[in-house]
């Protein structure tokens, strides 16, 4: 990282490289239960939802590199193996194991809620003693928030048709 913008940092930036890898676990968790999910997904509104699940895996995975990438920043290594994931990960993974709709979307609609919290936490934590990865932070958690309402109210349609 270049040495202006590390003096910047005004907390311990080993503190911002574990919340960072924590958050990189989860995004790369929830890529892959998106991008299985969407290959799997069965029941009505199919089409809708498969798009949407794919949207969102890319999504995800772009939240990967931002989260890596500002790990790097700050002079720390994101982690090395895939193995470290489900030690690292805040929020786990909900195989897709029933691939009705509702079941896909309603374990997705939990990944997000609990990541609108992590990084709800991180910009609470790092604020503006560092704001470049507050903004980060910010930027994804608009992005989470924006995948919990997509899903529910894809749920909530898919319930109405069920209904009727
Ligand atoms: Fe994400
Ligand atoms: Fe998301
Ligand atoms: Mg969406």
């Amino acid at each position: 990282m270049g040495t202006r913008g590390r003096e910047i940092v005004g907390i311990d930036v080993s503190r911002v490289i574990d919340l960072l890898n924590k958050a990189y676990a989860d995004e790369w968790l929830a890529y892959y239960q998106y991008w299985i999910g969407a290959k799997l997904v069965a029941g009505p509104m199919k089409e809708s939802v498969v798009k949407e699940l794919v949207e969102h895996a890319n999504d995800e995975l772009r939240h990967a590199e931002m989260v890596a990438e500002r790990i790097i920043q700050l002079g720390g290594q994101p982690l090395l193996s895939p193995r470290e994931w489900f030690d690292t990960t805040n929020c786990g993974y909900d195989a897709p194991n029933d691939t009705f709709v509702k079941s896909i979307l309603t374990s997705n609609i939990k990944g997000e809620q609990c990541a609108i919290s992590v990084y709800n936490d991180i910009v609470q934590e790092v604020g503006m003693e560092d704001s470049v990865t507050m903004n980060i932070a910010m930027q994804i958690l608009q992005d989470e928030v924006e995948h919990e309402e997509d899903l529910q109210s894809l749920l909530e349609d898919i319930e109405m048709m069920l209904k009727r």
